[in-house]
């Protein structure tokens, strides 16, 4: 390549919204371009001699081990990861590694990493409510799909939780103290249930829960009155008596959806006819 052809490719580089560096066969950079550069705070001129794990931060460095291994035996890497910054915030990419090479040694790799991390903050912007911060409804459409179309030996609880009189809530207090107890109820909803089940804000002031690994109708009756029993003994709103009902349903894989939804719907109908601060469990056949 002529003196022109390489200032064009130099110009390529330096200019390109990617990461694009260099290290040697020690794991420390020999080079980085300006995009790198100010992805990670860290001057081009600094860098040089640095070791990775002290400009990506320890995280990313471990996380990335296995693939700094394997480029520096010859093989070309492609791989998705994220880490958290030295800064603190979180970093998703695509990574290239292609190793370097002198005289058939491996002297070093190449490394081109796109940066992923906007459209992963979209991705999770579109499936989190912005008030409370649990999954949204369209989450929750998207999880119960999946479910339906998996593994038939399963059971699931699927809950609806409607605060009760949660207008006078509003009116007595404020939308504002109306507000601070949806994220109250929410966060106390996010502590008891455990992975994989899962919390989600569905409209204004109701909820699901989908719970996972159900042995059958009794465990879900006893989670659901458990869940139930927690929010009445929990300080919610000050001084005042928050409380929720529940309607339950146990469903599996190849189950109908809008008949599950409406058993729920019906079974929390018959909870908030019956007294309120309480859960019935609608008959899965
Ligand atoms: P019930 O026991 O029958 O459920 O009575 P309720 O008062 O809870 O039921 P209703 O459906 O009449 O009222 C729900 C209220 O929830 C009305 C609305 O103002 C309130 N709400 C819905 N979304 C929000 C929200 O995002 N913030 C606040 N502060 N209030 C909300
Ligand atoms: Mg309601
Ligand atoms: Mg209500």
């Amino acid at each position: 390549m002529d003196k022109d052809g390489v200032a064009a490719f130099k110009q390529l580089v330096e200019s390109a919204p990617i990461l694009f560096y260099v290290a040697d066969k020690n794991l420390k950079f020999t080079y980085i371009n300006p995009f790198f550069s100010k992805i990670h705070n860290i001057s081009q001129q600094e860098v040089v001699g640095l070791h990775i794990s002290k400009v990506i931060g320890i995280d990313g460095f471990n996380g990335n081990l296995k693939h700094y291994n394997e480029v520096l035996t010859g093989e070309t890497v492609k791989f998705n990861t994220s880490f958290m910054k030295l800064d603190g915030n979180p970093h998703h990419c695509y990574a290239i590694y292609e190793p370097l090479m002198e005289e058939g040694e491996v002297i070093g790799f190449t490394g081109v990493v796109i940066d992923t991390t906007a459209e992963h903050e979209l991705d999770r912007l579109s499936k989190t409510d912005l008030l409370t911060q649990l999954s949204n409804r369209r989450e929750y459409e998207y999880d119960l799909a999946n479910i339906l179309a998996g593994d038939i030996r399963l059971n699931y609880g699927m809950l609806i939780l409607d605060i009760d009189f949660f207008k006078k809530i509003n009116d007595q207090l404020g939308h504002d103290i109306g507000d601070n107890a949806l994220i109250k109820l929410s966060k106390l909803l996010e502590d008891i249930i455990e992975f994989p089940s899962k919390v989600f804000r569905i409209g204004g002031e109701e909820f699901a829960i989908i719970l996972s690994d159900l042995k059958g109708e009794d465990e879900l009756r006893k989670r659901a009155d458990y869940i139930c029993e927690k929010v009445a003994s929990s300080v919610i709103v000050a001084e005042k008596n928050m409380t929720v009902s529940i309607g339950a349903i146990l469903f599996k894989a190849g189950d109908d959806r809008s008949l599950i939804l409406k058993k729920a719907d019906i079974a929390l109908y018959t909870s908030k006819n019956n007294g309120r601060n309480q859960v019935h469990v609608s008959n899965s056949n």
